[in-house]
């Protein structure tokens, strides 16, 4: 960023069906090093290979949720609406989602355990319901790779187990994780392997 380097010396590989945990400090890096994955930021230095490719990956195929903090939920829209957007990549903006992507966001939400909250307001979720509903967007996208930026940050013990209970399902399914944290205890337990970031790995 400018004169600072929030990034050097990165090197790590994870495999595909890892559940695994990117752990640091505040100002570690965190949240810049997946916006390099997803491609949204360059490095000046390097490579970041997706699915063993160099360059922006394929649309879709990557899933992101963004730090809860920095999302407008005051936005209106509907929980439905929110998934459904993880179709827009697919469908271009220029098509209107039909009934089949409509399938797919239902599924999403099924998969989330939040399809009775389908028609509310984003807004007015729970935060753990809030996070749900992020990861449904993605799922909706169909993405093989989930990278999830502080999902867990927040939430109370409950919807802490209920949200890791659901990374270790969707593991189960074949889908590989990436899950920025500060809770090191927690990916010591819940995790199989941690990214340890603070500027360098
Ligand atoms: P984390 O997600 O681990 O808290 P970040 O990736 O957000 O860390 O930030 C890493 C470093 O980069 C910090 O020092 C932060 O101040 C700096 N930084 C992050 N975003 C920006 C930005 N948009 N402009 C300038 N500096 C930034
Ligand atoms: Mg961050």
């Amino acid at each position: 960023y400018g004169s600072q380097v929030a990034l050097d010396g990165v090197n790590f590989t994870i495999e595909p069906g890892c559940l695994a945990g990117l752990v640091g400090p505040n100002g570690s890096g965190k949240s810049t090093l997946l916006k390099v994955i997803l491609g949204l930021m360059r490095p000046w230095r390097g490579e970041v290979l997706v699915f063993g490719r160099a360059g922006r990956p394929e649309q879709g195929r990557v899933g992101y949720t963004p730090q809860s903090e920095l999302v407008d939920w005051s936005f209106p829209v509907t929980v439905f609406d929110v998934v459904l957007m993880g179709r827009y990549g697919r469908v271009g903006l220029v098509r209107r989602p039909g009934k089949a992507d409509r399938e797919v966001a239902v599924q999403a939400l099924e998969r989330v355990r939040l399809m009775d909250r389908a028609k509310r307001q984003i807004g007015e979720l729970s935060g753990g319901e809030q996070r749900r509903a992020l990861i449904a967007r993605a799922l909706a996208q169909q993405a093989d790779l989930l990278l999830l930026d502080e999902p867990l940050a927040g939430l109370d013990a409950t919807a802490q187990h209920d949200l890791l209970k659901l990374l270790h399902e969707l593991q189960g399914e074949g889908k590989t994780l990436f899950v920025a944290t500060h809770d090191l205890s927690c990916v010591a337990e819940e995790f199989d392997h941690a990214v340890l970031l603070n500027r360098h790995v």
